[in-house]
């Protein structure tokens, strides 16, 4: 891989940048300064200083976000802020996030480098479950617990497949579902007569929110945490 484009995938500025960080002098290939931009170089054996600092190589990135409310999923916008604009040191990855949460709605969201792996966990094939806490104007009861499992008809005539409701509250519940239509959970709430005024994601797959991890806060995940979504 070429050394520009390795520093610029790797979060060390634009190519534009890293070319002029190259010329100064300031990138070395194992202990030599390199200052051609076109260098060829094996980015998982070859060791990379850039201004002083190892360049860690990164295959693909995982990074786990709660998403605060009032930011949308998406990687560009000319109104809103997006996820993307949360973490500015990421911003020369290419991280995209893996389905969609919208601009009101809290909670786990991922975003990766990784298309194959977004390919997979939307896939309607996997069934890769969702569960969300929300908040109603309106009750459930048993009667909505028994409709959820046999499959909620959205405004629009779908049907949607098999979904477990747990009351906390006649008016707060967690859902899991298993496919993720536009605005899903609130229209299947509304399908039953409620308004959702607070939604939560909290668990994708097997991988809960952290507990630790505040509103707006974000970081890599583990390994572990990667196999775990599917
Ligand atoms: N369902 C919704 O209605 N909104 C979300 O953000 C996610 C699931």
């Amino acid at each position: 891989m070429r050394l520009d484009k390795f520093l610029a995938n790797h979060g060390m500025g634009t190519r534009t940048e890293v070319k002029q960080l190259i010329k100064k002098g300031s990138v070395q290939v194992n202990n030599e300064v390199i200052k051609k931009a076109d260098y060829k170089l094996d980015p998982e054996t070859d060791v990379v200083l850039c201004q002083g600092e190892a360049v860690r190589y990164i295959d693909e990135l995982y990074i786990i976000l709660n998403k605060p409310a009032g930011v949308i999923s998406a990687t560009e916008d000319h109104l809103h802020d997006t996820v993307v604009d949360l973490m500015p040191e990421y911003r020369h990855f290419d991280l995209h996030p893996v389905g969609r949460l919208d601009k009101d709605t809290e909670g786990l969201l991922i975003l990766t480098t990784d298309g194959q792996f977004t390919h997979e966990v939307l896939s309607p094939k996997k069934h890769v479950n969702k569960t969300y806490y929300a908040e109603l104007d309106g009750t459930v009861s048993e009667e909505t617990v028994a409709k959820f499992k046999a499959g909620i008809a959205l405004d629009d005539g779908y049907l949607c497949m098999p979904a477990v409701l747990h009351i906390i509250e006649p008016n707060v519940i967690e859902v899991t579902i298993q496919e993720g239509k536009f605005h899903q959970v609130k229209r299947m709430f509304q399908a039953v007569g409620c308004t959702v005024t607070y939604l939560k994601r909290i668990q994708m797959g097997g991988l809960k929110l952290p507990a630790d991890l505040e509103i707006g806060d974000y970081r890599e995940m583990t390994a572990e945490e990667i196999n775990r979504v599917q």
